[in-house]
C-alpha cells in the first residue's frame, strides 16, 4: 500500500503544552483511518498539521512522500470538512459546494458541472437552490462533504463531522461515509472522541492520549487486543485485572484486559460475586459486580434471568478471553 501521509516524529508544543508528542504515524492510501482519544489529546492538532493550519514545531509531516515543510494548505492536496460545516449562509448550496472552484477560476459551466455531480454523491440531487438555513443538520453535513470532494482531494481531513448530529443520523451518516469513502477510494482521516464511531467505520485507528499514540491497530486488535490499560479502558470500557490476580489464574505476573460481554453468569464454579449495580439496556443488562473488593463490569442478555440488586451469584469467563497486557504503557 502506497503511504499517503507520513509523521516522523513530529511534536507541537504550545509554550508548555506538548500538544502533539513525538508522533510517528503512517496512513495508508485508501484508508479510512480514525484518530480516537478523550478531549484534549492532540487528535486535532494532528490533523490540522497535515492540512498546513498549523506547523510541527520538531519532526516532519509528509504527503505522499513530500515533506510539507513551507507547502500552504491549498497546495497540499487536502480537504477538510470541519464539525461546524462552516458554510457560507448567504449563498445557495451549489454555490457553496462550487466554492473552491471559483476561487481557482472554473469556468461558470464547468463549476455547475462538478458542483452537480458532487451533490449527487453525497445524495443531495436537486437542493442545489436552496439556502443552507433550508437544510437540516444531515444535509447541511453532506454539503460540508460535497464543497470538500469537489477538489477532488487525495486525503480528506474529517473533524469530528457528525458529532452535531443526533444519534439515529449519526449511525445514518457513517454508514454514508463509509460507503462514499468506498465509493471514491480516497483516503480519509476522520477525527473522533467516540469509540464506538471509530470501531464502526475506520480500517484502523490509533489511539491518543496526552499527545502520544497510544496503540494503532486494527478496531478488532484495539478493543480485543489492546496493548494498556488506558486503551483498554478507552476503547469499550473494559474491566483491567491486576497482575496479582492474573498471576494466580495463569502464571503470569501482568495485567489483563477483559472485555464486559466475556463475564458470565454461571451455575457453579468460577467466582463468587454480588451485584452492586445493576442498568437495563435494553438488548442487554450491565452489571457491576464486586468480586473479592475488585469491581468487575460484565455485559449479559438482557432477555435472560432476572438478576436483582445485591444478588449473590457466580461468575466465570473463558481462558482466551482474558488478554494479557505484556506491552503495559497505560
Ligand atoms: P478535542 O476532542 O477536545 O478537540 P483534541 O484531542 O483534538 O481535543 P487538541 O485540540 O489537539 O486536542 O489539543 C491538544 C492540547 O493542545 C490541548 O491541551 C489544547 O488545550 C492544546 N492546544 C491546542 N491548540 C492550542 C493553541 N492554539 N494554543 C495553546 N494550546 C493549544
Amino acid at each position: 500500500m502506497k503511504t499517503a501521509v507520513h509523521f516522523e516524529k513530529v511534536s507541537r508544543h504550545f509554550g508548555d503544552v506538548k500538544a502533539v508528542d513525538s508522533v510517528d504515524l503512517t496512513i495508508g492510501e485508501g484508508e479510512f483511518f480514525a484518530m480516537l482519544g478523550p478531549s484534549g489529546s492532540g487528535k486535532t492538532t494532528c490533523l490540522r498539521l497535515i492540512a498546513g493550519f498549523d506547523q510541527p514545531t520538531f519532526g516532519d509531516v509528509s504527503i505522499f512522500g513530500e515533506s510539507t515543510n513551507g507547502i500552504p494548505p491549498y497546495r497540499r492536496n487536502v480537504n477538510t470538512v470541519f464539525q461546524d460545516y462552516a458554510l457560507f449562509p448567504h449563498l445557495s448550496v451549489a454555490d457553496n459546494v462550487a466554492y473552491g472552484l471559483m476561487i481557482r477560476k472554473v469556468a461558470k459551466q464547468e463549476r455547475r458541472r462538478v458542483a452537480d455531480e458532487a451533490l449527487e454523491q453525497v445524495q443531495l440531487a436537486g437542493y442545489g437552490a436552496r439556502k443552507p438555513s433550508q437544510l437540516s443538520g444531515g444535509q447541511r453535513q453532506r454539503v460540508a462533504l460535497a464543497r470538500a470532494l469537489v477538489n477532488k482531494p487525495r486525503v480528506l481531513l474529517l473533524d469530528e463531522p457528525l458529532g452535531a448530529l443526533d444519534l439515529k443520523l449519526r449511525e445514518e451518516m457513517q454508514e454514508e461515509l463509509k460507503n462514499l469513502q468506498r465509493t471514491l477510494g480516497i483516503t480519509f482521516v476522520f477525527v473522533t472522541h467516540d469509540q464506538g464511531e471509530a470501531l464502526s467505520m475506520a480500517d484502523r485507528v490509533a489511539v491518543f492520549n496526552e499527545g502520544r499514540i497510544m496503540q494503532v491497530g486494527t478496531p478488532q486488535d484495539v478493543y480485543h487486543r489492546p496493548n494498556s490499560e488506558f486503551v483498554a479502558n478507552f476503547v469499550g470500557s473494559s474491566n483491567v485485572l491486576p497482575s496479582e490476580l492474573v498471576n494466580e489464574l495463569t502464571g503470569k505476573s501482568v495485567p489483563a484486559s477483559l472485555r464486559p460481554e466475556a463475564v458470565k453468569i454461571v451455575d457453579e464454579g468460577g467466582f463468587e460475586a454480588e451485584i452492586v449495580d445493576i442498568s437495563f439496556l435494553g438488548a442487554a443488562t450491565r452489571l457491576s459486580l464486586k468480586i473479592d473488593g475488585m469491581r468487575l463490569h460484565a455485559l449479559v442478555d438482557g432477555t435472560k434471568a432476572a438478576l436483582e440488586f445485591r444478588q449473590k451469584v457466580r461468575v466465570d469467563w473463558d481462558a482466551e478471553d482474558l488478554h494479557l497486557m505484556y506491552d503495559n504503557n497505560g
